[in-house]
């Protein structure tokens, strides 16, 4: 039997259970907001991005999780190797930041940890819930109705945490701008056997886009090739053959990976760097990937969404309070100037990369337009 939960009002609902909606939440229950977060996936369904920063260490203290996450028994990871820009490989290691180690992740255990101290925090948490539909009623109140017709709540601010396929406020014109087209297409593989694991993150530009390859704790290898959507199709490798074929041609990613996918398929994500032209509106606010998305070669979109969480649970107990506006658009400027810090990086780092004249990957990065989204 289903069960019904009309008639629950809540201060703010957040859509989305990633890092960004559960830091948001969390933050808004401890400053005593009354908060549900709405989370399609049943169980945590091995979403993608497996390493973060040493610098992730402050947030997760921040937010009383570092002896939680310290127990999970996460894989340090010492570093990054990379070939970009020429065959050789560069090491930048992490052990010299004040933080120590970055981490691989066992994503299931990071995201049931962010979920259930939102849980302890007071949030009302329904998972295995599609949000299908926002109705902004004539009082300004969001009624937000769930997978079945008879599943309605209400709240005065909405939360769209949902990840970088988000549209944006349904209810103004907002857009989504693209920067690109990038996809990641994954793929598991098991070690080869008699090899040692090393735990550094491993980048390697090819003519077609870039290869990223990390172990993991359950002592896999998970190995992404990232190009863009056009691409992939037009040259295969969307397919377990035309992937492996790639991988076959790369220098290094090739030396740490066995000739066995674990699973036998791949899985694909849109990886594309992109901003909502609206952030913000009035009793809505876009939070994480959702709001402006980087891409995974920064492997900051984790922090980020941790970060973010807690200035938009800010700017909303701020707002709320007071019922000023300025409040949120100063967390709109504040995100749009960070995304345009991003993009000036972004273009430093592909334009590193000139060995393939004639490859509409590196060529589409090194002249691509962003005056609009730098300037705006
Ligand atoms: C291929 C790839 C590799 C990456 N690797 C890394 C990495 O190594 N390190 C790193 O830090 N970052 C990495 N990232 C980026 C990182 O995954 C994201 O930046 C981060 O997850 C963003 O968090 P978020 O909470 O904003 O969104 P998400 O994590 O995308 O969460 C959005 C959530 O909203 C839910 N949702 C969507 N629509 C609805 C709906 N209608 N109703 C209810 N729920 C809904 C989804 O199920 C999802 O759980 C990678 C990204 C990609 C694409």
């Amino acid at each position: 039997m289903k069960t019904s939960y009309s008639d629950v009002n809540f201060d703010v609902v957040v859509i989305g259970g990633g890092p960004a909606g559960v830091s948001s939440a969390l933050q808004l229950a401890k400053r005593g907001v009354s908060v549900a977060l709405v989370e399609r996936s049943l169980e945590q369904e091995g979403r993608m991005g497996e390493t973060i920063h040493p610098t992730i260490k402050p947030y997760l203290q921040n937010m009383g999780l570092w002896e939680r996450f310290c127990l999970d028994q996460h894989l340090p990871s010492y570093g990054n190797r990379s070939a970009w820009g020429d065959c050789l490989l560069k090491e930048t290691q992490f052990i010299f930041t004040p933080y120590g180690t970055g981490w691989h992740l066992n994503r299931d255990k990071f995201d049931m940890m962010l979920t259930d101290s939102a849980k302890q925090a007071g949030v009302r948490v329904f998972t295995g819930r599609i949000v299908r539909l926002l109705h902004k009623c004539s009082s300004g109140r969001w009624l937000i109705q769930l997978n079945g017709e008879y599943e309605t709540m209400s709240a005065r601010m909405v939360i769209d945490a949902t990840g970088r396929t988000s549209k944006g406020d349904s209810s103004s014109r907002t857009q989504r701008m693209r920067v690109d087209n990038l996809i990641g297409i994954r793929g598991i593989m098991s070690i080869k056997p008699g090899m040692l694991r090393d735990l550094y993150t491993l980048t390697e530009s090819v003519e077609d886009g870039w290869w990223y390859s990390a172990f993991v704790p359950s002592g896999q290898l998970v190995i992404y090739f990232f190009t863009d959507a056009d691409i992939a199709k037009d040259k295969g490798y969307l397919s377990i053959e035309g992937w492996t074929s790639g991988l076959q041609k790369t220098l290094y990613t090739k030396l740490r990976s066995s000739f066995c996918l674990t699973g036998g398929k791949l899985k694909i994500r849109t990886a594309a760097s992109s901003c909502l032209t609206k952030i913000v509106d009035e009793n809505w606010l876009a939070v994480g990937d959702a709001a402006c998305a980087f891409d995974p070669l920064s492997s900051f979109g984790i922090q980020k969404g941790l970060n973010m969480g807690e200035k938009a649970a800010l700017a909303v107990t701020d707002y709320l309070q007071s019922g000023s506006f300025s409040f949120l658009q100063k967390y709109e400027n504040d995100v749009r100037r960070s995304y345009r810090d991003y993009l000036v990086q972004w273009t430093k780092y592909y334009s590193m990369e000139q060995r393939w004249g004639n490859s509409k990957f590196w060529e589409r990065r090194h002249y691509s337009d962003l005056s609009n989204e730098i300037l705006d």
